[in-house]
């Protein structure tokens, strides 16, 4: 089973989702501060997913994120926000945030986020084919992808966002489809979330696109419906000098 660090300075509120967690037989800790929750992060340990409220006592929940998130590339992280802090989810996700929740969080709510990712996480039973779009290549089972030579450094919630747009090449895909195949079936709230996991897919097919030298695939927005992904051809070399 799964190990859950959870990172909640109010006590209450903690019991809570401990509870929850332990009676969903989830194994982990529960670090009151933000030092203790790097420090745990970063120990070598078996955690799985880290549940991370951004209101801490010692430091600010977002350099917290920050932080594991450096430490821990494969870590599922879910922040915990304060309700209208619309601002802080944004921020909460450029800094390597997977997900969010509002507060008052419903535990229901909260366990049911929980197995989605862990069960998407967990590895699959039949591996699907690599997949060649253009100079992009995306191996679900190994979870990695590469555009020409360079590999693609993606986080998990990238990596499957990726995948799922190029797994009918050039077709667009909804948002309400990624939201429900990448993060929740049963998605009702913002899609914030996706629009900067969007985002930091940009930067990333950019920087390996600059590495490989090969033109960057286009995230193209389509107004109102969703996302697609379009590959540029390759300029065809040039002649050499016969010699
Ligand atoms: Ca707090």
């Amino acid at each position: 089973m799964a190990d859950v660090l959870l990172v909640e300075d109010d006590e209450t509120i903690g019991r809570n989702i401990q509870a929850a967690l332990v009676g969903a037989r989830y194994g982990g800790l529960w670090c009151r501060d933000g030092a203790t929750a790097i420090e745990a992060a970063a120990s070598p340990c078996t955690i799985d997913l880290v549940v991370l409220d951004l209101g801490l006592p010692d430091l600010d929940g977002v350099d917290v994120c920050r932080a594991i998130r450096s430490r821990r590339a494969d870590v599922i992280l879910v922040i915990l926000t304060a309700r209208d802090a619309e601002i802080d989810v944004v921020v909460g996700l450029e800094a390597g945030a997977d997900d969010y929740l509002t507060k008052p969080v419903a535990t229901t709510e909260l366990m049911a986020r929980l197995r989605a990712h862990l069960r998407r996480g967990a590895p699959r039973g039949q591996a699907p084919a690599r997949r060649a779009f253009g100079q992009l290549v995306v191996d679900e089972a190994m979870r990695q992808a590469w555009l020409g030579d360079a590999e693609l450094m993606l986080r998990a919630k990238e990596f499957d966002l990726l995948a799922r747009l190029v797994r009918i090449s050039g077709a667009a895909v909804s948002r309400t489809t990624l939201m429900a195949d990448v993060w929740d079936q049963n998605w009702h709230g913002s899609t914030k979330t996706l629009d900067v996991h969007v985002a930091s897919l940009r930067r990333a097919l950019d920087r390996a696109a600059l590495a490989a030298g090969v033109p960057a695939p286009v995230v193209e927005t389509l107004r109102g419906f969703g996302y697609r992904v379009k590959v540029l051809p390759t300029e065809s070399p040039r002649p050499t000098d016969g010699i």
